[in-house]
């Protein structure tokens, strides 16, 4: 295990805090009405921090689903020992049913064709599939358009309605996607109603759901009280809130669980007017040490944060200067009071750090966690 992670951080690593995740779930859960379920979404590897450990981690503490976006993530997580129920949000061909069917996969369906070969393939195989009924209120991505005339509304649900009562098809859930609840409360209750309307028109033909949910971490913090019985975490259980909910992620007490580290490669004195990296991009104004980080766009750093970020050596913020690299970043250290070597660790993100990317590469924080990608070395820590 020592040399094991000697080995894997010997170039870029990221810790994963799983004390830090245990807290989130547990500051998130809190959050929940008595009986809503907890969903904590695995999907991308776990925005990157790794999903077969996170998924490990979430299923010993207790939550009721886990959240991914292909059936292979899903296959994944069972072949791993996940036996709590995974929900498949995406859209799956279904040539695959074998596969949603083996692995016990709860598939997402937000239409009748699709429907219709799940229950196809059951019948045909005297299996059951469990589904949850995609209801499109606003977002404009998968599900059941759910529209504001009265004749059509009838229509969609009878032909839900139909679908819940396909042999073979086991209908558990039914749910929607806010797609404005950071910043529009007044769209995201309109989503709400939508659904909840539905509901309504679907318990009328004698559909009823056990599982109903529409929020996911923006929703549930700007919109407690839309959580209906179920919630999706994704991005708030790794840490991360965005600004609009006015939940600050401190005001909630939610940590960052991924810090990612590097192991500086070579520190080189080099004199005025050198050219920094590919193009020559950044000019050296005086005679300057530089640090080279093996971290590069193929690792974890946005092409996009060219001679636009820094990172922490000895805590200290250090500039990134010329083009990123595939696999390495140099770093003007010219201004450091301390001595530094090969070896040394630079920190590459820490909460600061994740938010500075965010900002000067113009994205949200989902993509910069999403970015750390499988070459960047795992390490879990846990006390
Ligand atoms: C990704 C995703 C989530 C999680 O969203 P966060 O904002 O990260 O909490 C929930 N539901 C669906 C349908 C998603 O695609």
């Amino acid at each position: 295990m020592i040399n094991e992670n000697k080995k894997a951080m010997s170039r870029t690593w990221a810790e994963i805090n799983l004390n830090a995740l245990e807290n989130n779930y547990n500051v998130l859960k809190n959050l929940l009405l008595p009986g809503t379920k907890f969903a904590g979404v695995c999907k991308a590897n776990a925005y990157g921090h790794g999903m077969i450990e996170i998924a490990d981690k979430l299923q010993e503490l207790g939550a009721d689903y886990i959240c991914v976006a292909s059936v292979d993530e899903g296959v994944t997580l069972r072949e791993n020992n996940i036996t709590i129920p995974v929900l498949c949000l995406g859209q799956t061909d279904p040539e695959l049913a074998n596969l949603i069917s083996r692995y016990e996969i709860t598939q997402a369906v937000g239409d009748f064709e699709n429907a219709e070969l799940l229950s196809c393939y059951a019948q045909k195989n005297n299996v059951r599939i469990k589904i949850h009924i995609k209801l499109d209120t606003g977002m404009s991505r998968l599900g059941f358009y759910w529209p504001d005339d009265e004749r059509n509304k009838i229509i969609t649900a009878e032909t839900i309605a139909k679908i819940c009562k396909l042999d073979g098809i086991e209908a558990e859930g039914l749910f929607t996607h806010f797609s404005k609840a950071d910043n529009d409360i007044a769209y995201t209750k309109m989503q709400y109603e939508k659904i909840n309307e539905a509901k309504k028109y679907l318990s009328r033909l004698g559909i009823n759901f056990n599982i109903i949910h529409a929020s996911a971490s923006s929703g549930i913090l700007s919109s407690p009280d839309f959580q209906m019985n179920m919630c999706r975490f994704g991005i708030a259980l790794y840490g991360y809130t965005y600004p609009d909910t006015g939940n600050e992620i401190k005001n909630i007490g939610l940590k960052p669980v991924m810090t990612v580290k590097s192991r500086i490669s070579a520190v080189r004195n080099l004199p005025a007017g050198s050219k920094i990296s590919y193009g020559g991009t950044y000019e050296l104004k005086r005679d300057s040490k530089i640090a080279i980080i093996p971290a590069g766009y193929a690792d974890c750093i946005p092409r996009n944060l060219s001679n636009n970020f820094s990172v922490k050596i000895n805590n200290i913020k250090c500039p990134l200067i010329g083009r990123v690299c595939m696999d390495m970043t140099i770093i003007d250290v010219t201004d450091l009071a301390c001595e530094i070597k090969s070896g040394d660790i630079a920190v590459i993100y820490d909460e600061e750090l994740m938010m500075q990317a965010v900002k000067n590469s113009d994205t949200i924080i989902d993509e910069i966690v999403c970015r750390v990608l499988p070459r960047v070395t795992k390490i879990y820590i846990e006390n």
